[in-house]
């Protein structure tokens, strides 16, 4: 064991924000992160040349304009735009890649994860934890809806064997080495709350209650968040092709048994199984499972598909900052 932890240098802070259409919640976002950074600087936890970075994704309305002038007149703020819409994970992955600092903190633009606790995610940090994961502790402000499947999501990926932190999402602290560490991860299919997970190092958690959107709209409709949760699984589980092997065995070991019954009516009685039915059901049954079957293979090989292309995550087209 040793003795002591060597004390850490004050680092230099990254806060990262993906925008889609933000121009609401955006003014007071920027405030609010930036008075954080003043806050921080001043109490010495973190050195002054630390930043906010806005990635614009592709935004349709006034967000690129509202981060352009503001990036023009604040040397806190850099602002990055990508060439159109690839998505929130993507567009996290853009701002951290563009950070130079010695930690980073991910953080929606709708400030649901109340921004107070990047203060103890580098408390965390100073401690020597080079991954700080913000948890959310209390789900009151979401609808039924979003806890119930959110929950029941992590719950089935830890059955999958997939190693996330529960009610965990993009709210996380990390630390350079872990930063380079993630970006070594050459996936199309960026679900980083698990690659996160995968690139391990000494880390801690920060809890808090999510509060309520204030301003404009959730980003995530309903067929986004699925679309989400299923690159979850098919990136992180092969437990779904694994269920056809099991569902191939059961459904013949059924077959078996069936056979063995109309074969033992037909030996040992007068009498055969009469009708169509009997034909016709297992046949409509074992016809749909295959198909099923065929789908979940096909969806793990359009992922394949996907990541044999290996195709650039993302495209800049804009990058403002003071000096
Ligand atoms: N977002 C993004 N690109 C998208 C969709 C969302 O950059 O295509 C950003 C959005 O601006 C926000 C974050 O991702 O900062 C999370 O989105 P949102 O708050 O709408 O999701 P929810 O909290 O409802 O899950
Ligand atoms: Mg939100």
């Amino acid at each position: 064991m040793s003795s002591g932890t060597p004390a850490i240098a004050i680092p230099s802070l990254a806060v990262v924000v993906p925008c889609y259409n933000e121009e609401e919640s955006l003014p007071k976002t920027i405030q609010v992160l930036n008075d954080l950074l003043d806050k921080l600087i001043a109490a010495n936890k973190i050195t002054p040349d630390s930043k906010n970075y806005f990635v614009d994704d592709g935004s349709r309305d006034n967000t690129w304009q509202i981060l352009h002038n503001t990036a023009l007149q604040n040397d806190k703020v850099v602002a990055i735009k990508l060439s159109r819409n690839k998505g929130h994970q993507n567009a996290l992955y853009a701002g951290l890649c563009t950070t130079t600092e010695d930690i980073t903190v991910s953080i929606d633009a709708d400030l649901q994860d109340d921004p107070a606790n990047i203060e103890n995610m580098v408390d965390e940090y100073l401690q020597g934890n080079e991954v700080v994961y913000g948890v959310r502790s209390a789900r009151k402000t979401d609808t039924f809806f979003k806890r119930f499947t959110a929950e029941g999501y992590y719950h089935t990926m830890r059955t999958m064997g997939v190693d996330l932190v529960f009610n965990h999402a993009d709210f996380r602290l990390l630390s350079r080495r872990a930063l380079e560490a993630l970006k070594e991860y050459k996936e199309s299919n960026l679900f980083l709350r698990g690659i996160v997970r995968e690139v391990g190092f000494k880390s801690s958690v920060v809890e808090y209650e999510r509060q309520a959107r204030e301003l404009g709209e959730s980003k995530y409709p309903l067929k986004k968040m699925l679309s989400f949760a299923w690159k979850g699984i098919t990136a992180f589980s092969a437990v779904p092709l694994r269920m056809i092997t099991v569902l191939g065995l059961c459904s013949g070991f059924a077959s078996f048994v069936l056979i063995l019954w109309v074969l033992g009516i037909r030996i040992f009685s007068d009498h055969a199984v009469p009708g169509w039915a009997s034909i016709l059901l297992p046949l409509l049954f074992i016809g749909s499972v295959q198909l099923l079957c065929l789908g979940v293979i096909g969806e793990y090989m359009s992922k394949i598909y996907e990541e044999v292309k290996g195709r650039p995550k993302y495209h800049i087209s804009d990058v403002v900052r003071k000096h």
